[in-house]
């Protein structure tokens, strides 16, 4: 089972920002309202995710590593209309193959409860020992691809490693504003946003994760029909080429990069302003996920719509009237 673990692992360890995103899910999935990041080494040395989240009881810890563990699917309609962002139970155990990867975890509100596992390459030490820890769970995953070198020498510099880690934190921050979030690199703090409910929650966390200017040139949108809602942020032909590759697309809350979406935003972006503009935009749209599959591939962030036309339809058509009435002013 741990070979068949190692082969998963391919599947969904690519590099330390997949690892980053698999534990922030779980993370998010409990419940969690604050979740901090702590890495090293551009994830190589150490990723750590803690949050304070339902946590995982003392039996349950040895379960949550193995293969096809996963407490998120009762029965096969549930797929239909997956709410939690895991569903495979296979993310920890893969992790676990490849890398050194300890949970301490508790479910009570007793402080000097909670409960540890830690799993080691091809090693599994399935026994479960009492360790102290605030109601919730954090995930150590030190060594990354430390039993795996032809992997681990796939590895591109820190630099460019935490680059990808801050884009992965990026989107998941983008898509849950009510969430506080802490991110730090080799002990400095990069990210320290509060959760926020509010009216100006959205547009603080924006132009922290974005910087200021993202929403000086752009404009805001809430656009509703056909059971449909799309809201948040597109950018205007005046903001800088520098940041064209600022491109967050939601569905239903979960980050996604579908060529539906895209063509009918550059076609409504082509139709308006012309010159072949990159699109900026950190749109949301939100829909009866009954209609909407997520599930296409475990991490590709693909969505197939059931009725991809009206989709289609609707983003190009929003974006367009939207767009269409700042053009007088902006365009030119
Ligand atoms: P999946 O998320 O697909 O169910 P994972 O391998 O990612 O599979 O996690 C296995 C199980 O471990 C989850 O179903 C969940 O029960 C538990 N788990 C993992 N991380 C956390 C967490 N941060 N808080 C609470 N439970 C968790
Ligand atoms: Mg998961």
């Amino acid at each position: 089972p741990r070979l068949a673990n190692q082969i998963a692992a391919g599947e969904v360890v690519e590099r330390p920002a997949s690892v980053l995103k698999e534990l922030v899910e779980n993370a998010i999935d409990a419940g969690s309202r604050r979740i901090e990041i702590e890495l090293e080494a551009g994830g190589a040395r150490l990723i750590k995710v803690r949050d304070d989240g339902g946590g995982i009881a003392e039996d349950d810890l040895p379960l949550a590593l193995s293969r096809h563990a996963t407490s998120k699917i009762l029965s096969l309609e549930e797929l239909e209309g997956v709410a939690s962002l895991g569903f495979r139970g296979e993310a920890l155990a893969s992790i676990s193959s490849v890398a050194r990867l300890e949970l301490v975890s508790n479910v009570t509100d007793d402080p000097r409860g909670g409960w540890r596992v830690v799993a080691e390459g091809r090693q599994m030490e399935p026994r479960v020992s009492p360790a102290p820890h605030p109601r919730g769970t954090s995930v150590t995953v030190r060594d990354l691809f430390f039993n795996t070198p032809a992997r681990r020498k796939f590895l591109r510099t820190e630099k460019t490693e935490f680059g990808h880690l801050e884009e992965t934190f990026r989107r998941l921050a983008l898509s849950r504003y009510d969430i506080g979030w802490v991110l730090r690199h080799n002990q400095k703090t990069v990210h320290q946003l509060r959760p926020a409910a509010d009216g100006e929650a959205g547009e603080r966390r924006v132009s922290a994760l974005l910087g200021g200017k993202f929403l000086d040139n752009a404009l805001h949108l809430d656009i509703e029909a056909s059971g449909m809602r799309l809201w948040g942020w597109v950018g205007l032909p005046t903001h800088s080429r520098a940041q064209a590759d600022q491109q967050y697309f939601f569905v239903n809350g979960r980050v996604v990069r579908d060529r539906l979406v895209a063509h009918a935003i550059r076609q409504a972006y082509r139709d308006v302003l012309f010159h072949g503009r990159h699109p900026v935009f950190v749109l949301y749209l939100e829909l009866d996920p009954a209609v909407v599959d997520v599930n296409v591939h475990p991490t590709k962030h693909e969505v197939r719509f059931r009725d991809g036309r009206l989709v289609h339809d609707f983003l190009f058509s929003s974006l367009h009237r939207a767009l269409g009435e700042v053009r007088p002013e902006t365009a030119g």
